[in-house]
């Protein structure tokens, strides 16, 4: 009896050591327990939170990518999330409902705390950068994308496409070198956006968009930067919020965001929200041509100023 006694310690106490190895001596600490309680996510909406596509789902596991990062989160009991080869947390309680998986909704910041910005593992660029005089204009959403719906029942894409290549045009004629990231009505991947610009050494990327909000009373413009936007992106940003200010449009000035496009693009990168969808006033403006022409004026303006 004594000797089983002693026999279940060591056991026991092996057991404890086993299972601390798995732990990494400085690596981020591994919970034990996602709370049940938690809300949850499907996996498709979390990779959508964290800008990452699924690359494959098995009965076991659901692998999820960007260009910088791997996420596999094995949706079995007991089963771990792995960034990048290390394990980061047990995946807690895995629901499956209509052909997709659920899982805690405290995973999100999680996983995001461990993965790795795809502009930090691109390679460092030389120093100083060597200019590609090429500017790299981005009309948001597209395709199966449509983006915001405005209070006048059209969709966003259509709009960002309109200005976005007045913009293009109005710099080719100053004698800039231009590219957009797409000229129809066509679905392109956020990474691919920014991959587009980083394969062509953009002097500047502008993506271009129309904001929407639940309360329609809200409207203006908002210019945004990545968190940590050099001082070129900042620059620019400045340049093109000022030119912005000459539309009458009410002005939320520059803000940081985590915006894929952002964060993706290795030159200075800027993202312009035109203005409020949301707002019967603006809705009315952001279709009319002759208001579409004074934004692309605007933008366009802003961005040769920044070059001068
Ligand atoms: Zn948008």
């Amino acid at each position: 009896m004594r000797n089983r006694l002693i026999l279940i310690l060591l056991l026991t106490l092996v057991a404890i050591a086993v299972s601390s190895c798995h732990q990494p001596a400085d690596g981020p600490v591994i919970e034990d327990r996602v709370p049940v309680s938690e809300q949850t996510v499907s996996v498709q909406e979390l990779g959508r939170r964290l800008g990452l596509r699924a690359s494959e789902s098995k009965s076991t596991h659901i692998t999820l990518k960007n260009s910088a990062n791997t996420v596999m989160i094995f949706t079995v009991s007991g089963g771990q999330v792995y960034v990048n080869t290390k394990p980061i947390t047990t995946v807690g309680t895995v629901e499956r409902a209509g052909g997709q998986v659920y899982v805690s909704q405290s995973l999100v910041p999680r996983i995001r705390s461990a993965m790795q910005s795809p502009a930090a593992a691109a390679p460092p660029s030389t120093r100083p950068r060597r200019s590609s005089g090429t500017i790299v204009i981005d009309a948001g959403h597209g395709g199966k994308d449509p983006g915001a719906r405005s209070v006048l029942g059209y969709y966003e894409k259509g709009v960002n496409l309109t200005v976005a290549s007045k913009v293009a045009r109005l710099l080719s004629q100053k004698g800039l070198r231009v590219k957009m990231t797409r000229t129809s009505d066509r679905f392109i991947e956020l990474e691919e956006r920014a991959a587009i610009a980083n394969r062509l050494r953009a002097d500047l990327f502008v993506s271009i968009h129309s904001d929407s909000f639940p309360k329609s009373s809200r409207r203006g413009y908002t210019i945004y930067i990545a968190r940590s936007a050099s001082q070129l992106s900042r620059q620019a940003a400045r340049a093109i919020e000022r030119s912005m200010s000459r539309t009458g449009l009410n002005s939320h000035g520059t803000q940081t965001a985590g915006y894929q496009v952002l964060t993706g693009t290795r030159g200075p990168a800027v993202l312009v929200e035109l203005g409020y969808l949301t707002n019967r006033h603006e809705a009315a403006l952001l279709r009319d041509p002759a208001f579409q022409n004074r934004l692309a004026k605007a933008v366009a303006n802003g961005i040769s100023d920044y070059f001068n």
